[in-house]
């Protein structure tokens, strides 16, 4: 089929992951109904479909890390697992019939806008050509698995692992094991790795700071509750959200909250870990909340295991046999383990994305992505992101984010529809302002505060966080403002 002989559709969606498939939800409950999903992977799931490593398992509530339109009165653990995540995913995909909008096995390679018509082409690297009026890219943030630029890495002969790509058939049972990497992942892996393997050392470069994480299993009689009353577990959800919310103020800015959650966290710290040595390996030297804040509650007492060393020394090689430190050790390795995170898009797209004209937006965004509420781009009319530029949450559940920017999509389509008009475009002078006030308020965070961390781009430019509490985000998501906008209309306007 050529290009023009490829039907039309409403809205076109890249990743079936949270984002994705909560949008084609909502869009359907909404009257949108033809929408195409578009998938790189053989299944739906996203983060929980890629990240099944030992110990994988969210870090905020499960009643505040599912949609508030489709409770889950079934979690068994204050901190669902990652199974339990996945499992909750395909019940929404089950339960909304969302399956049949999605086509796997196709990844995208780029997006682009007619000018005339006010439509986009998805070209996938099968080969296929999707067209549709809106389109949504739902990539994810965190989809894209980063190995460290180490020398020598490729010269491992062991088994290498990605924690966003477990081999379960592995066995570590009689194994010596290193985990490169301490973050959010790390933290998850090592306690787990620790009941394995015979020998296991941890390659740190920075300590993060860590709170303890109250994971407990939620008794039968709170499930019944839940799935009587879903009124009682909307409550309940309310309840973790403010609690997360009042947290905010000592992860985002510098404020006495900020100075209590350092004592909480060093007091964690002397309670698990009684050598001063180890500590003082362990303490942060940068502000709490400049980094990720971890939660863990058996990461430090998996440390102190007899089969387990934290190693600071800084990773100067990779050999054939294992790591060589800064300090001329070689520690022989049947495994290597890499907790080393996601290339995360600061700068750049994912894929090429041609705007107006022929614009585009990797290269308007070399040095530092910036958008309209993080959701649109001037020049990009009826492109909508999610986890786009400055949406990133540092204290609360990233599907209070994604929720809002669900519900400005469905808005912004819906508002395409009943005006019968062909595109709306953000007004340039819109989205610098808006540019401008958001970089006044992120340099008086933390997360601006002078460390190194994924949040920034080289140059220190903050294209990820917002700096606000959710609940400004969710209120600045909650009006679509057309005077924001430009109206194009033309030959190509929506029936
Ligand atoms: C290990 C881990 C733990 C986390 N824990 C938490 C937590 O506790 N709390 C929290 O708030 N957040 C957490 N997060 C953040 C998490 O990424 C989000 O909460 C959420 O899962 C994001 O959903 P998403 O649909 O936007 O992206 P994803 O889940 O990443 O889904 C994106 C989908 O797009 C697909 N895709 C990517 N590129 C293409 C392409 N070119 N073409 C077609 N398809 C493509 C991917 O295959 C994937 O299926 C965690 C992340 C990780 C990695």
């Amino acid at each position: 089929m050529s290009n023009t002989d490829t039907p039309i559709h409403q809205v076109l969606i890249v990743g079936a992951g949270f984002s994705g498939l909560g949008t084609a939800l909502r869009l359907q409950q909404n009257g949108v109904d033809d929408v195409v999903i578009l998938e790189r992977a053989a299944d739906i799931g996203g983060t929980w479909r890629d990240n099944t490593y030992p110990g994988a398992a969210c870090d905020i509530p499960s009643n505040l890390y599912s949609f508030s339109f489709a409770q889950n009165p079934r979690w068994t653990r204050s901190y669902a697992g990652s199974d339990e995540i996945r499992d909750y995913i395909h019940w929404l995909a089950e339960e909304y019939d969302l399956r049949r909008l999605v086509r796997f096995n196709r990844s995208v390679t780029g997006l682009s806008y007619d000018d005339a018509s006010g439509v986009w082409t998805a070209t996938t690297e099968e080969g296929d050509t999707v067209r549709a009026r809106s389109a949504v890219m739902a990539q994810g943030p965190l989809s894209n698995p980063s190995f460290p630029n180490i020398p020598g890495l490729e010269r491992f002969q062991g088994k290498t692992i990605h924690s966003a790509d477990w081999d379960h058939d592995y066995d570590f049972e009689g194994k010596a094991v290193g985990v490169i990497g301490t973050g959010a992942s790390g933290v998850q892996i090592v306690p787990e790795l620790a009941k394995q393997a015979k020998k296991l050392r941890v390659f740190q470069r920075t300590p993060c700071w860590i709170l303890p994480r109250l994971d407990f299993r939620k008794p039968d009689w709170q499930k019944a509750v839940f799935r009587k009353l879903p009124a009682a577990q909307s409550a309940v959800r309310n309840g973790l959200f403010l609690a997360h919310e009042s947290i905010a103020t000592g992860i985002i800015w510098d404020t006495p909250v900020n100075g209590a959650l350092e004592t909480l966290a060093k007091a964690h710290l002397r309670h698990q870990v009684k050598d001063k040595w180890l500590r003082r390996q362990l303490t942060p030297d940068f502000k709490l909340g400049c980094k990720r804040v971890l939660m863990s509650s058996d990461f430090y007492p998996a440390l102190q295991k007899d089969n387990t060393e934290l190693i600071t020394w800084p990773i100067a090689s990779i050999s054939e046999n294992g790591v060589r430190t800064g300090e001329g050790i070689e520690h022989q390795f049947d495994c290597l383990v890499f907790a080393t995170g996601f290339s995360v898009p600061n700068s750049g797209t994912p894929f090429p994305v041609y705007g107006l004209n022929g614009r585009e937006l990797g290269q308007e965004w070399r040095r530092g992505a910036q958008a309209y509420k993080s959701i649109n781009v001037s020049g990009y009319p009826n492109l909508f992101m999610i986890f786009g530029p400055n949406s990133g949450p540092g204290h609360n559940s990233a599907l209070v984010y994604i929720e809002s920017q669900i519900e400005y999509i469905v808005k912004g389509v819906t508002t395409l529809r009943s005006l019968g008009i062909k595109a709306l475009d953000v007004k340039d002078d819109v989205q610098a302002t808006h540019n401008r006030r958001l970089q006044k308020r992120l340099a008086k965070t933390n997360w601006n505060s002078g460390c190194k961390s994924w949040y920034l781009t080289e140059d220190g430019y903050n294209a990820t966080m917002y700096p606000g509490f959710a609940s400004q985000y969710a209120r600045q998501m909650k009006h679509l403002e057309l005077r924001d906008y430009r109206l194009l209309s033309g030959s190509g306007a929506p029936q």
